[in-house]
């Protein structure tokens, strides 16, 4: 049912609900100060007011026992006030004075009537000095026996009450009572008496000192003792006063209740004035203003008191609950971490302001991600249960090995569709049957058992799994090798075993084929070597043994140093490194080639000791063919050598006939003489110039590389054809470089080569006209490269002749054999250069030879 809720509800409820989200809001110590001042003040209130009545209460009977004892104190003063005017009289009348006045006195019943009256101090008394400091009567009587007054003596103004000139007998000093309290003529009076005796002993009568009881009387009782107020006075039976020591503030004749609203009054009975006929009551008043005002006193003080302890009670308290607030905070934080760990989930993040609240908040949350945390648990439980099945359903149908279930007997509980493909079984025919006789093969039913029973026997001890390889057996009868794995599975009735079985055909063929492909290095005729990191021989096969013997160690044992230290390059490197090595006779070719994932380097040795013969010999033939070339280029060249060694040759034979002539004629002249002998000594030098340069051309000499300047090798070599190009009218111009063009060569070999390119120069001039014959011997240098150009203006070379130039026995000369080129190039290839051909614009051509520079700190690039 639905309720109308009220305007006024709704709006409590929204108040209620904003008072208190502000106070969550407020933080924690502001919150434990306001509690704090709030209890504070709430036990304050309460305890003042117990306090407050507990300490009136305490007070009022400490002030009544005060009253009690002031009283007591005041009424015995009074008293002894009293006693001294009764010890006073006592002393006037034994007084000496007295006794010799009565001696000669008698008086007479006739006599009476009228008493003599003094008003100076009578002769029967002591001087005034002595006595009336004591006491101050009003009259002093003196009376006979019967208890007239004989005589008076008026000490004050005060009248004399009439009554007192025929006094009772009960007011006079008997055995008992000397002191007599009385009301005379409506005052009261303290009427002392005491017999008088003359100087004989002679009782004469009684001297009775007459004391109004009024005020004076009373303060002067109190002998300025009391303070504060404190009034006394005598009351009589029906509460009324008689006198007073403040009749201002307590009047004669006034009643209790009258002045009672002021004063505390404490009344106590006299027990000395039994004889008395009045009966009168002793009162000590105390004005109730100063008991309020120390009573006040007394409260501020406590007030203060409580104050302070208050304000302590604030302070410890709020201190407590912050305290008690920062330890719940802290315990908080430590739940929320744990929980966090437990859980794995975040909790709400304490916020600023109430803990308690928060806390509240906190708990509440928590206790919700529990529960939560409780449901998904269960959740994922069943989700966990449910895929776990389907996992397995799946793995056992996805399974790539057959999963074969068998329980002791070896009975077949499941058999997967694995199982069902590689034995040729269907599932339903195979459930029931024995796993042995079924796919285990005959000969190996033995060892599976044997298997089956180590689980079997092994009774408590846990044995997890077992496996073995043995031989299975097809439907058709074809038996293959399988791994065979064997894992019980103990359930709550009974214990079943699971059989994997995992084909390993492939597996055994690949290991056959593995241990076969082992045996190549094994056979192979060329060293094959394995070391690992550390330089350890691991693998030599037969044909290392001589690579064994010559590094001094033995497969196992480690490589010499060098070696060793060339693993570890290939290893860092890891790049392949190739190296030659002569062992005796032979010559190995060592190529090292880093496994870095296996951590080995293998060494693969080839025996090129054939190769590096063969070589050799290629090279001497080489050589042999460079020299012929040589000889041959020489024997073109001997008529113009003859020529040019006949120079010389002529020169020396004149010089020598001149020297002749001089010598047997008459004139002779010395200095002639020395200076044709000196020609002739000069002349033989260069002729045997010319012929050491012949025999080093002609020579067979081993090839040396040394550095020369091609500038100078041009130049020897233009004075080998000096003569044949004068010969045919050609005239050699060299355009050599200025700077040295400095190469490193074999300078025979080069000279061979550039001998060849200026004579088929020479060659290619004689078909074009003698004016039209020119030769230009260029150098330079292009970069790292050294050039030598040989421009000549001849006829110039076809394309079909340009195509075959550097190919054996391409002539186009009668008498040319061909090869010139061709062992031009090879000995310029041999020095890392090459030999270009190229037309020249307007005829002729050009024969370039292209060599590297030679740098002192730097290889030889390739050209
Ligand atoms: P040969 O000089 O014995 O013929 P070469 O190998 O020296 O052998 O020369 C081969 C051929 O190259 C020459 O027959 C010639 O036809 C051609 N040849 C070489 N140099 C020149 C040149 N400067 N001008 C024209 N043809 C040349």
């Amino acid at each position: 049912m639905l309720k109308t809720l009220r305007p006024s509800r709704i709006f409590g409820l929204k108040y209620r609900l904003r008072l208190v989200s502000k106070v969550r809001r407020i933080p924690m110590p502001l919150l434990s100060i306001l509690i704090g001042l709030f209890c504070g003040i709430l036990v304050w209130l309460a305890l003042d007011q117990v306090q407050s009545r507990a300490l009136r209460d305490i007070f009022s009977e400490e002030l009544n026992t005060r009253l009690d004892q002031q009283a007591r104190e005041t009424l015995i003063r009074f008293e002894s006030y009293v006693a001294a005017h009764t010890s006073t009289t006592r002393l006037l009348a034994n007084h000496r004075n007295l006794a010799n006045y009565l001696e000669p006195i008698y008086w007479y019943d006739a006599d009476g009537g009228v008493p003599v009256i003094h008003y100076e101090n009578p002769p029967w008394l002591p001087s005034a000095a002595l006595w009336q400091t004591l006491v101050r009567p009003s009259q002093v009587l003196l009376m006979d026996r019967s208890g007239q007054t004989r005589e008076i003596y008026n000490v004050g103004d005060d009248s004399f009450p009439g009554d007192l000139l025929q006094v009772d007998e009960l007011f006079l000093s008997g055995p008992r009572v000397q002191a007599f309290m009385t009301t005379l003529q409506g005052k009261l009076y303290l009427l002392v008496s005491e017999t008088a005796e003359d100087a004989t002993g002679t009782n004469m009568g009684y001297l009775m000192l007459v004391v109004p009881i009024d005020d004076r009387f009373l303060d002067a009782s109190q002998q300025g003792v009391s303070t504060g107020g404190v009034v006394v006075a005598l009351m009589d039976a029906e509460q009324q006063f008689l006198a007073s020591s403040d009749p201002s503030r307590v009047p004669d004749g006034s009643r209790l209740e009258q002045i009672s609203e002021r004063f505390e009054v404490t009344a106590q009975s006299f027990f000395e004035y039994e004889g008395s006929n009045l009966n009168t009551l002793f009162a000590t008043l105390v004005p109730r203003s100063s008991v309020e005002a120390t009573l006040s006193r007394v409260e501020a003080v406590d007030r203060r008191q409580r104050l302070v302890a208050a304000v302590a009670f604030v302070t410890v308290f709020t201190l407590v609950f912050y305290l008690l607030s920062a330890r719940l905070n802290r315990i908080l934080r430590r739940i929320s971490h744990f929980s966090r760990r437990a859980l794995g989930v975040e909790q709400p993040v304490i916020e600023k302001g109430n803990q308690i609240f928060v806390l509240e908040d906190w708990i509440r949350q928590f206790i919700g991600q529990v529960r939560r945390a409780r449901d998904q648990m269960r959740m994922e439980h069943e989700t966990e249960m449910q895929e776990s099945e389907a996992l397995q359903q799946a793995l056992m149908e996805g399974a790539l090995d057959s999963i074969i279930t068998i329980d002791r007997e070896d009975r077949i509980i499941e058999f997967n569709p694995t199982a069902e493909r590689i034995f040729g079984h269907q599932r339903s025919g195979a459930i029931g049957e024995s796993i042995s006789s079924l796919v285990i093969q005959s000969e190996s039913r033995q060892s599976f058992k044997r298997m089956l029973q180590r689980f079997t026997l092994s009774q408590g001890a846990e044995i997890q799994e077992t496996r073995s390889e043995m031989e299975a057996v097809r439907s058709d009868g074809v038996a293959f090798p399988v791994e065979l794995a064997i894992k019980p599975i103990r359930l709550q009735q009974r214990e079943v075993f699971t059989v994997y079985i995992h084909d390993i055909t492939n597996r055994k063929r690949a290991e056959q084929e593995i241990s076969s492909l082992a045996k190549f290095p094994s056979e192979s005729p060329s060293p094959v070597l394995r070391v690992n990191r550390l330089g350890a021989i691991i693998f030599a096969n037969p044909a290392s043994a001589l690579l064994l013997e010559y590094w001094g160690c033995e497969k196992g044992q480690t490589l010499p140093l060098y070696w060793r230290k060339r693993v570890s390059n290939v290893f860092e490197s890891g790049r392949d490194w190739e190296v030659e090595l002569t062992i005796g006779k032979h010559h190995y070719s060592l190529l090292m080639t880093p496994i870095v994932e296996l951590d080995y380097v293998n060494i693969y040795g080839r025996d090129i000791t054939a190769v590096r013969k063969a070589e050799s010999r290629a090279r001497e033939h080489q050589q042999e063919l460079v020299h012929v070339c040589r000889l041959s280029t020489m024997g073109g060249m001997a008529t113009g050598l003859a020529h040019e060694l006949n120079q010389p040759l002529a020169a020396i034979a004149n010089y020598a006939n001149g020297c002749t002539r001089r010598l047997q004629s008459d004139g002779r002249d010395e200095h002639d003489l020395i200076y044709a002998l000196g020609q002739i000594n000069s002349q033989a030098d260069r002729a045997g110039e010319i012929i050491k340069r012949l025999r080093r051309l002609v020579g067979k000499q081993l090839p040396v590389r040394v550095v020369a300047d091609i500038n100078e090798l041009v130049r020897e070599v233009c004075t080998f054809v000096e003569f044949e190009a004068r010969k045919t009218g050609v005239v050699i111009e060299q355009e050599l470089s200025l700077d040295g063009l400095p190469v490193r060569a074999d300078v025979v070999q080069i000279e061979q080569v550039l001998l060849n390119l200026i004579r088929n120069a020479l060659d290619a001039l004689l078909d074009v006209d003698v004016e039209h014959r020119n030769l230009v011997l260029r150098t330079g240098r292009e970069g790292k490269r050294i050039q030598v150009n040989v421009i000549d203006t001849g006829p110039g070379i076809d394309p079909e002749t340009a195509s075959h130039l550097f190919e054996p026995f391409f002539t186009t000369k009668e008498s040319g054999m061909g090869m010139g080129l061709v062992i031009s190039q090879t000995i310029v290839e041999d020095h890392n250069g090459r030999i270009e051909a190229r037309p020249v614009a307007g005829g002729g051509s050009c024969f370039r030879l292209i060599l590297p520079a030679y740098q002192a700190d730097e290889e030889t690039d390739i050209v």
